[in-house]
């Protein structure tokens, strides 16, 4: 994309978000060291990533899911509610908060994340993170679909996202339900398995089926925007293929 081109959009992609007023836009987020205090900007900005991990995100990411995976795993199998209940809220007590007069004002999340829409794929609790810090889009086989692909040019272009993981999920139904030739869909939904189906090599099971699905996606989304494809190309962002396995709740990466 030229660099007019490039302009035009990011001026297209700002257009209404308030991020501009709040001088939050990537390329916005230089501190200003001239001044004693923090002008009111850059003190907006500090609020929003003070729980922004330094070094690798992709790193925090894994680790985030490691401690995710310990209190899963201690809360498996049968025990009373409460026991199971506090293994849990003992790790959410241990999560970065975010202020949330801040976050009324702004976000600056650190990764984007394509899952799918299963109700199994909490994304800010398996990464044991907090709002305002991954932004998420889903979708029933986390495929690059148009309009997720452009929230996550929103997410790289105007807010500055430097990674994004796409991600898959053992037992995952829109995979299964593509693998089917004979499954009864609605239009809508025959639409939805279109690129799963592209993915699909033949005589691969479920759980490979849905690793090769998040890779597909994320070559899919690759292809179908210029915008990540350049920011991939020139550094600014990275882009990672993963895959969930609910039993375990551990995220590997692909
Ligand atoms: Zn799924």
């Amino acid at each position: 994309m030229s660099p007019d081109r490039r302009s035009v959009s990011r001026r297209l992609l700002l257009r209404e978000t308030g991020l501009v007023a709040a001088g939050l836009a990537a390329g916005s987020l230089m501190p200003r060291q001239s001044q004693a205090a923090p002008a009111p900007a850059e003190s907006l900005r500090q609020q929003l990533t003070a729980c922004e991990p330094g070094g690798d995100p992709l790193q925090a990411l894994v680790a985030g899911n490691r401690r995710f995976a310990a209190a899963w795993k201690a809360a498996s199998g049968p025990m009373d509610n409460q026991v199971r209940r506090r293994l849990m809220v003992d790790l959410l007590a241990d999560n970065c908060q975010l202020d949330p007069t801040a976050l009324a004002k702004g976000q600056k999340p650190w990764a984007a994340i394509l899952s799918c829409a299963d109700s199994r794929v909490p994304t800010e609790i398996l990464f044991h993170r907090g709002p305002g810090e991954l932004f998420n889009v889903r979708c029933a086989g986390n495929t690059a679909f148009s309009d997720g692909v452009a929230s996550l040019e929103y997410a790289v272009e105007v807010l500055g996202v430097p990674l994004i993981l796409v991600m898959g999920h053992s037992g995952c139904g829109a995979v299964e339900a593509a693998m089917d030739p004979n499954a009864s869909l609605t239009p809508l939904l025959t639409d939805l398995v279109k690129p799963i189906r592209a993915s699909l090599v033949p005589g691969e099971p479920l759980p490979a089926a849905i690793r090769t699905n998040a890779r597909y996606a994320t070559q899919a989304m690759l292809r179908k925007s210029e915008l990540l494809a350049g920011a991939k190309a020139a550094g600014r962002v990275r882009v990672q293929a993963a895959y969930f396995d609910i039993g375990s709740g551990q995220v590997s990466l692909l």
